[in-house]
């Protein structure tokens, strides 16, 4: 079966044709710059490698050049749409609806909508591919698939934060937690890979955005992100923890608006905010050269990191392995030896050189003796995706 992968943001769209249950990538691309004068389309499959420029007015538009390059009678995968089987949608924000994978009925949509308060960027957009794919595949099963689900077995203690209770049972306000397809894959590679009975593991993404997971037996029992994605660790732009009383001193005593203070929290903070560059190996190759800012903010950022194991070791009483995944996590040996030194109260012992070699495959990276695994855990989130709506239908 044909599953297609949608992830549809605020000017892109990404999309992964994937087969099941052979887990065969049969083409991937992205259509960028939706609503800009120039729009690029990225569509690659075993034999071609396109990149369009054309005006794409809105998802609608981005969607349709989609369909028509899967269509192509040369550079095509498919014959005809009902070729598609399933459609995988991913959904940034499932609220406290969603604790699974959904078959998408109009109650669904409904809900999606009314959950976009709580996602104002993303949710929209995301039910805007819905909108556009069912349109365009009105033979095809669509599926939601929700960043938020995986957290939904967070006990109460973990989730609730410190505020009147009416702000909880009216409002809605609690940790919600985000990345949860890359939490969910990377912790069933790892106990696949573990074979442990019982597991207390905790997984760390880090990529652009940055969040860790306490798992106990494959449920998630804690998390770094919370009622928005911007709690927890340090990331590329984001300031992660911070006292909250910060934000009021901005806007009382140094001027700012709330816009203001939003965007400096999320765009402007984070590992840019300290060092002028977002991205870490532009951080890495600085630090190397003696940038005293950059190396401040690797050792900020891997201080973070080990706070947040320490916190789940406790939270868990235990720890077999920690797993790191994303783009840094799987790329960066500098941030994975920073997290993982001075770590023997937690039987943590990194091996230098298996952390220096490089695999696209999940891999142990900790000395032949340390109690803690230490593993890297190649991510992939709209395999993931494409799974659940595989086993959704079967
Ligand atoms: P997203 O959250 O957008 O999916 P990714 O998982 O692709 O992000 O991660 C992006 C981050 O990964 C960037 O900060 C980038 O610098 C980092 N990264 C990618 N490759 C490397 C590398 N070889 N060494 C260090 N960091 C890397």
């Amino acid at each position: 079966m044909n599953i297609l992968v949608i992830n549809s943001g605020s000017s892109s769209i990404k999309f992964q044709l994937i087969q099941m249950p052979s887990e065969t990538l049969v083409c991937s691309g992205l259509v960028e710059r939706i609503g800009e004068k120039d729009g690029i389309i990225n569509y690659i499959t075993d034999s071609n490698n396109i990149k369009l420029t054309c005006p794409i007015k809105n998802h609608n538009v981005g969607l349709k050049r989609i369909v028509e390059l899967l269509l192509d009678p040369e550079k095509g995968v498919i014959e005809n749409t009902d070729d598609i089987g399933i459609v995988g949608h991913r959904v940034v924000h499932g609220g406290n609806s969603f604790s699974n994978t959904t078959l998408i009925s109009e109650d669904v949509k409904q809900k999606i909508k009314e959950i976009s308060a709580l996602a104002p960027l993303h949710n929209p957009n995301n039910l805007e591919g819905i909108v556009v794919a069912e349109a365009l595949f009105p033979n095809a099963k669509q599926a939601a698939i929700f960043d938020t689900a995986f957290f939904q077995t967070l006990p109460e203690k973990a989730k609730r934060y410190a505020i009147p209770n009416s702000l909880y049972t009216d409002h809605n306000i609690q940790v919600y937690g985000f990345h949860g397809t890359s939490h969910k894959y990377v912790t069933e590679k790892a106990l696949q890979y573990l074979k442990l009975k019982t597991s207390k593991i905790i997984t760390i993404h880090l990529g652009n955005g940055c969040s860790m997971t306490a798992v106990v037996n494959g449920k998630s029992v804690d998390h770094s992100l919370g009622f928005t994605p911007s709690n927890g660790l340090i990331m590329g732009t984001r300031s992660g923890d911070i006292d909250h009383a910060i934000v009021f001193y901005l806007v009382t005593v140094l001027g700012f608006d709330l816009d203001k203070v939003n965007t400096l929290l999320t765009k402007e903070s984070g590992m840019l905010g300290l060092t002028g560059y977002n991205d870490l190996r532009d951080i890495q190759a600085q630090a190397e050269k003696g940038n005293k800012d950059c190396k401040l903010a690797l050792a900020m950022n891997a201080y973070r990191i080990k706070k947040y194991i320490g916190a789940y070791v406790a939270a868990m009483n235990g720890i077999d392995a920690i797993v790191f995944t994303a783009g840094i996590g799987e790329n960066s040996s500098v941030i994975r030896q920073l997290v993982c030194e001075d770590m023997d109260v937690f039987g943590i012992h990194l091996d230098a050189v298996k952390n220096n070699l490089r695999s696209s495959n999940i891999r142990e990276i900790n000395t032949t003796d340390s109690k803690t695994k230490v593993l890297v855990i190649p991510t992939n989130e709209e395999l993931e995706i494409a799974k659940q709506a595989y086993e959704l239908v079967h």
